[in-house]
């Protein structure tokens, strides 16, 4: 078998996206591998095809138990031999699986890393041939890392141990250098191909609306989505709550999560969200860590997040079978405050020292400012985030929420220069409040206190809008102008390149939102774009979508697992679409492997039958 083979047999895709076939190749060469790729990329595909086709079995670390049982579950749909080991077993169950592991029966292990200490696992581990050890979320390994997990660190123990060295492959959605150098150094990665890759999730929608009601907005929009399914991210539990209670006075069919629930409560509502007894779900950041529902249609932020890096891994839990859906963030300049406050109450690490514990504070507080950065910048949103996690950007996409606002191109290079200025003039003591007070001509307490009234630049901007100053700041940051301090102080500074900006050498665009145009907008854009369901069906191709997916769910029910295992949301419309009227046509169907026909082919088959009577061209449900 191929690698070729063993996806379309398995998994049913024809090909392999950007980044998956070199990593496995690698692999396959019997190299090391470190993976970088969002949530939702398809990482686990990249050991799972070498594991099928490597000679021997191949163990997965992986930190999340909910995780485990996910993927095994799926592996063992799509007809691979796989197990997991971690302490929701009994020792019995572990038993039992050890000595089928030892029997060759399972391909595939997934294992906490826990296990790999105890006595009875290595000695099983030693006893067999293992080709690959895989560490999935392998930034758990790194202590800068915000899920540091000691409990990794005995990987490194236990390949030692191993009588042969296998093949290691990490993989993250983690980017930034610092995790990066330690995944190779601490887990001892030999020479390891590393590949940044599959950040641009083509089927993403993302924008940031400043909408003056958050909560009237969310309402329009799961209003005008009810059918479909989402997430709605909040920073805090009594925003959620606040929320929660909103949507479903409104009579929407919601449920809540977060960690002042019960923890069985907790469980209720996650399995009503993945099981699609209640398609919306609003959650704190305690929510979502190991939910693979691969049919999520929007994701929606009520509060920034405190990172790029938490709001890409929440965000990217939208479209993850590649069908479009939306990733909306609502901003509200006071987000920030409530950000500070949770990063100055978060629990510390006590094995850190004062030292590291500042390092940490300061990049908690450079990531938070990169953040707002993201929530106002007029840029394309989509190569805003490529540039963020390393990844190269095409140029803007022409399909974001900025790239597809009509903004004008305004020469500010006049304004820029006040700008430097005043921040000179303030000796670069103040944060970007006073310069903007200052530049404004403000009468407030605290301008008054530090008397800024006596500086040349006090004033000089007096005609601008405060928010239009803001935004000029912004831009300059962006163009390297103009810095901020990495402390919680934000002070703003000038740059070396200000002096070219001061001769004349360059000159400072800025975009800006025409006033009469954004209130036109604000109820197309909440219908967000890209292309949906109904775009490619049309309202009788929609009606059926709604047949086979109530067949999905008997299934699902008499097989107690969630619809989406059954089969995604893409194969469904793929179905509608192709109308496959035999076995040969339904295996070319997107999604459909070899094991899934076997178990539900024909019953889907014969659904399409009957309700089109054999004659495909007579109920084309396609568009137009
Ligand atoms: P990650 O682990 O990176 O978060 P997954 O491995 O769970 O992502 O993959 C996300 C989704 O993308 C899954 O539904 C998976 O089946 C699908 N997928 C992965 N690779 C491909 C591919 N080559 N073609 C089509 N779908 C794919
Ligand atoms: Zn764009």
């Amino acid at each position: 078998m191929t690698k070729y083979d063993v996806l379309q047999k398995y998994y049913g895709y024809n090909s392999f996206r950007e980044g998956q076939e070199m990593l496995i190749d690698h692999i396959l060469e019997g190299k090391d591998v470190l993976g970088i790729m969002p949530t939702g990329a398809g990482k686990s595909i990249c050991y799972q095809v070498p594991a099928l086709l490597l000679p021997g079995i191949t163990l997965v670390i992986s930190p999340l138990i909910s995780l485990m049982k996910d993927q095994v579950q799926a592996l063992n749909q799509a007809g691979v031999h796989a197990a997991y080991i971690n302490s929701s077993l009994t020792e019995n169950q572990i038993a039992k699986a050890l000595t089928y592991a030892g029997q060759g029966r399972y391909k595939i292990i997934y294992v906490a890393p826990e296990r790999l200490e105890t006595e009875r696992f290595l000695r099983f581990a030693r006893a067999v041939d293992i080709s690959m050890v895989a560490v999935d979320e392998a930034h758990c390994i790194s202590q800068w890392g915000q899920d540091f997990r000691p409990s990794y660190l005995n990987i490194v123990q236990f390949v030692k141990q191993l009588p042969k060295r296998p093949v290691l492959s990490a993989f993250t959605a983690t980017a930034t250098g610092e995790v990066k150098d330690d995944i190779i150094c601490v887990l001892g990665l030999q020479d390891p191909k590393t590949l940044v890759t599959g950040f641009d999730r083509q089927n993403l929608f993302f924008a940031v609306e400043h909408p003056k009601s958050r909560t009237r907005y969310l309402q329009h929009y799961v209003a005008d989505h009810e059918k479909e399914s989402g997430i709605i991210y909040c920073a805090t539990r009594k925003n959620v709550e606040k929320v929660y209670e909103m949507l479903q006075r409104e009579g929407l069919a919601v449920t809540r999560y977060h960690a002042g629930l019960t923890s069985e409560e907790r469980q209720k509502n996650q399995d009503d969200f993945i099981y699609d007894q209640k398609p919306v779900i609003v959650a704190t950041n305690a929510f979502g860590m190991g939910i693979d529902k691969s049919n999520v249609r929007y994701v929606l932020h009520y509060n920034m997040p405190q990172c790029m890096e938490n709001y890409y891994q929440e965000a990217g839990r939208a479209g993850r079978d590649g069908e479009p859906a939306d990733c909306i963030l609502l901003y509200s300049a006071q987000d920030i405050m409530i950000n500070r406050f949770l990063l100055e109450n978060k629990e510390e690490n006590p094995n850190f020292t004062e030292d590291e514990l500042m390092t940490i504070r300061e990049r908690d507080e450079q990531r938070l400012q990169t953040m707002n950065f993201y929530c106002n910048t007029k840029e394309c949103l989509r190569s805003y985030i490529l540039r963020y996690f390393g990844e190269e950007s095409r140029g803007a996409c022409g399909k974001c929420g900025n790239c597809q606002k009509h903004y004008v191109e305004k020469d500010m290079t006049r304004e820029a220069r006040q700008v430097i200025a005043c921040v000179e003039e303030l000796e670069e003591r103040y944060g970007i409040n006073v310069v903007v007070g200052t530049l404004l001509g403000g009468k407030s307490a605290k301008l008054r206190e530090y008397r800024v009234e006596r500086y040349p630049s006090y004033g000089t901007l007096n005609k601008m809008r405060e928010q239009e100053i803001k935004d000029l700041i912004g831009q300059m940051i962006q163009d390297g102008y103009l810095k901020q301090t990495r402390d919680k102080y934000a002070l703003l500074q000038t740059t070396g390149r200000a002096e070219d900006l001061i001769d004349g050498i360059c000159t400072v665009t800025v975009k800006m939102e025409p006033k009469s145009r954004r209130a036109m907008e604000e109820d197309d854009r909440i219908k967000g774009t890209g292309k949906r369901r109904s775009d490619i069906l049309n309202t009788r191709g929609l009606e059926f979508f709604e047949i086979l997916r109530s067949l999905r769910m008997s299934i699902a029910r008499e097989e107690g697992l969630p619809p989406y295992l059954v089969f995604s949301d893409k194969t469904l419309v793929d179905m509608c679409v192709r109308l496959p009227m035999n076995r040969e046509e339904m295996m070319e169907v997107n999604g459909m492997g070899a094991f899934k026909y076997e178990k539900y082919g024909e019953r889907f088959l014969g659904c399409i039958l009957e309700h089109t009577g054999g004659i495909r061209e007579k109920f084309y449900f396609g568009e137009g």
